[in-house]
């Protein structure tokens, strides 16, 4: 297939978008990649194999789903904006075994997908250029949902990849940190500068690869809870874990009864959230959860 002329092109796309009279959608993240060479680095950092099976989120004008359709065995897309379902029909007309889902992916039904579209035990990626405005969201409906999933390999804003990959006493370090490194190792495998996009983003980007964990790497008995408290803990950064927790728990726990249980989990209670290993932080959930149901 090596013959067909890459979507990926400042040419080719400005020619299909001019085509079809494409305006792009600032509110919908619409910035497309023009760069081969970042679509290949991407594509190599999902470490595909013939048998593996892709979803992607957002194609745009197909520039990714192309590459992607060349390494894998079936690329199934959601793709949001109607107006480019007539755009990619054309486009992607070369690669029969991939279907694109005129869908919003926050309110699809990916688990039912994969049993439809994708082989039990198949071998499954999830690599996409994520719109700018619904990383976060996409992301953590991917992880939460527990799919039969292998990885996730994501172009998203430097900033909030740093965040995800972020390791205790650092700056970016937080919940959205631990939440996403309860269901996967997370890593930042490159960065990408603006000047690959039309239009370009006022942001630079970066690529997260998530290796989805078998298990998560701490055992606590209501998950729910555990995320609840290490939102507490992070409230406000500067404070000390022992002053957010009993402002968010005041209404069943004293000030000292939050002391005494930080102190029975072994944290000293003028830590601040951000020092907190997710260890540490599945200890005291567990604790604190005990003392709560059985006052
Ligand atoms: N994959 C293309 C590329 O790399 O050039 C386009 C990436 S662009 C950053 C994001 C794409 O996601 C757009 O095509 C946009 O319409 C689509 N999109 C935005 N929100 C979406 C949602 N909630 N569900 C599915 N697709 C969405």
């Amino acid at each position: 297939m090596n013959e067909i002329k890459d979507i990926a092109t400042p040419q080719r796309t400005k020619k299909i978008l001019e085509k079809y009279g494409f305006t792009f959608k600032k509110s919908l993240g619409q910035n497309f990649l023009i760069d081969t060479n970042i679509l290949r680095r991407i594509v190599e950092s999902a470490k595909l194999m013939e048998t593996s099976g892709v979803i992607e989120v957002g194609p745009g004008i197909g520039a990714l789903t192309e590459q992607l359709a060349k390494k894998a065995e079936k690329v199934v897309a959601y793709e949001i904006d109607k107006r480019l379902i007539p755009i990619l029909q054309e486009t992607l007309s070369p690669y029969e075994h991939v279907k694109v889902i005129n869908q919003d992916i926050l309110k699809s039904n990916v688990k039912q997908m994969l049993d439809e579209e994708f082989k039990q035990d198949q071998d499954i990626a999830i690599v996409a250029n994520l719109p700018y405005y619904v990383t976060t969201a996409i992301l953590m409906k991917l992880l939460e949902e527990e799919l039969p999933i292998r990885s996730i390999v994501v172009m998203i804003q430097k900033e909030v990849a740093e965040r995800i990959a972020a390791s205790p006493n650092s700056k970016d370090y937080g919940s959205l940190s631990i939440a996403a490194q309860f269901y996967a190792i997370s890593e930042t495998v490159f960065t990408v500068p603006r000047t690959v996009f039309v239009p370009q983003p006022n942001v630079d980007s970066a690529i997260l690869r998530l290796t989805i964990r078998d298990k998560p790497p701490v055992s606590v008995t209501d998950k729910d809870f555990f995320f609840e408290v290490v939102r507490a803990s992070f409230t406000q950064r500067r404070k000390t874990i022992l002053n957010n927790l009993s402002q968010y728990f005041n209404s069943t726990l004293s000030k000292s009864e939050v002391e005494d249980i930080l102190q029975s989990a072994k944290i000293e209670p003028k830590r601040r959230g951000e020092s907190l290993s997710m260890e540490e932080f599945a200890i005291l959930a567990e604790t604190l959860y005990k003392r709560q149901n059985t006052l």
